[in-house]
């Protein structure tokens, strides 16, 4: 075995079994144990836009004692080096054994590689699937040299070795992006799923899901649990007074109300239906639910919003029916479910009776 199919051997079984950054930890050692082997002064990676019209310079090696360029090789356009980038796309390879020697059509890049004082420069395309991503290449400093064909066939197996690879993290970067994209479409989709649309607060689809797991954490730490239920008096005459837009906006103060007010990370605001929320306490004593009714029944009437057409205030108000279940060991989660709303409806139903803006408890 030569000691370039040696050296190729030892470099590809890096390249298949590395991922993600050991990758580029992986490409950087090619091309500097390539520089070494070929006794080049410089050798480095390019890849291309999508289009083919800039290129950047993503790796580099340099021997030792010699100037780095990758910093002013970034972005470089298709006009400012355009004979070199057409020859890339046409012979993917750019093969210069004398800089001065190269066409008048080829100023701008014997410019570019005066000031960069290389006398003979090999490139060679980065091909994947037939599309040209980029080049691998080498530069001679010191001396001059005449690049022989067995030059030309092993930089071209290194450029295939690194093209595999680069599409390789391409199309697994790509992938873990779709996987993203789709992970976050899913928890947008599982949100509005939850979330009513005119107010933002969870919906009676979200409450259902809630309460199951507010019931087994009170059944855990033997806590109590409570339901409000509240429904904003006379809101037909309302709706029918000021129109449905402006019955609209009173439907989101008041959320934003609840939701002020309910901050607890065990306690939760519904909208349950029309102009009615329903709201989940997590509390130790009956008197805990009663005092957080009290507290936003106050808050509503703060709110101050005009209603002239109220039976029972000149501003809106609220009727909660709340019930409270104490701490217990065999509690069953859609009994218990069913419990905290059928009684608070009914608790609802006896405020309403006692003439709206009031707070009754089962
Ligand atoms: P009560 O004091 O007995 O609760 O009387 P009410 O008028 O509030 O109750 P009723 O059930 O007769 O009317 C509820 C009203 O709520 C009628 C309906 O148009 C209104 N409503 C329900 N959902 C919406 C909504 O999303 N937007 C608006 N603007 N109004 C709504
Ligand atoms: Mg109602
Ligand atoms: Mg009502």
């Amino acid at each position: 075995m030569s000691a370039f199919d040696q050296l190729l051997s030892r470099l590809s079984t890096r390249l298949i079994n590395s991922q993600g950054s050991e990758t580029s930890e992986c490409v950087s050692e090619v091309i500097a144990a390539y520089g070494e082997y070929c006794h080049a002064d410089r050798c480095y990676i390019f890849e291309f836009n999508e289009d083919i019209s800039t290129m950047s310079n993503t790796f580099e090696w340099v021997r030792e004692g010699f100037s780095r360029h990758i910093d002013d090789l970034q972005n470089i356009q298709e006009q400012d080096l355009p004979y070199f980038f057409k020859t890339m796309q046409i012979d993917f390879r750019f093969v210069c054994p004398d800089v001065s020697q190269l066409p008048d059509d080829a100023s701008a890049e014997r410019e570019e590689f005066e000031r960069e004082h290389i006398k003979s420069v090999l490139c060679i395309g980065l091909v994947a699937k037939g599309r040209i991503l980029g080049f691998v290449g080498c530069d001679k400093v010191r001396q001059q040299h005449d690049w022989t064909e067995e030059d030309v066939q092993h930089l071209s197996l290194i450029a295939n070795m690194i093209a595999n690879t680069i599409e390789r993290e391409r199309t697994h970067s790509a992938l873990l992006e779709t996987k993203r994209a789709l992970e976050l479409a899913n928890q947008q989709l599982t949100q509005q799923a939850n979330i009513d649309g005119l107010t933002g607060v969870a919906n009676r689809r979200a409450l259902d899901e809630r309460m199951a797991l507010e019931i087994r954490r009170a059944k855990r730490q033997k806590t109590g649990i409570a339901m409000l239920l509240l429904d904003i008096d006379d809101f037909k005459a309302y709706n029918d007074h000021f129109g449905h837009l402006a019955g609209d906006d009173a439907l989101k103060a008041v959320s934003e109300c609840l939701a002020q007010r309910v901050k607890r990370s065990t306690d939760f605001v519904a909208r349950y239906g029309g102009e009615e929320f329903a709201i989940l306490l997590s509390v130790a004593h009956a008197s805990d639910a009663l005092k957080m009714a009290n507290e936003i029944n106050d808050n509503i009437h703060q709110m101050a919003i005009h209603h002239p057409k109220s039976q029972c205030s000149n501003v809106l108000t609220v009727s909660i029916g709340g019930y409270y279940e104490p701490p217990s060991f065999d509690i069953e989660v859609v009994e218990a479910s069913n419990r905290l709303i059928k009684h608070a409806d009914t608790a609802l139903y006896r405020a309403k009776l006692a003439g709206r803006n009031c707070i009754r408890f089962f």
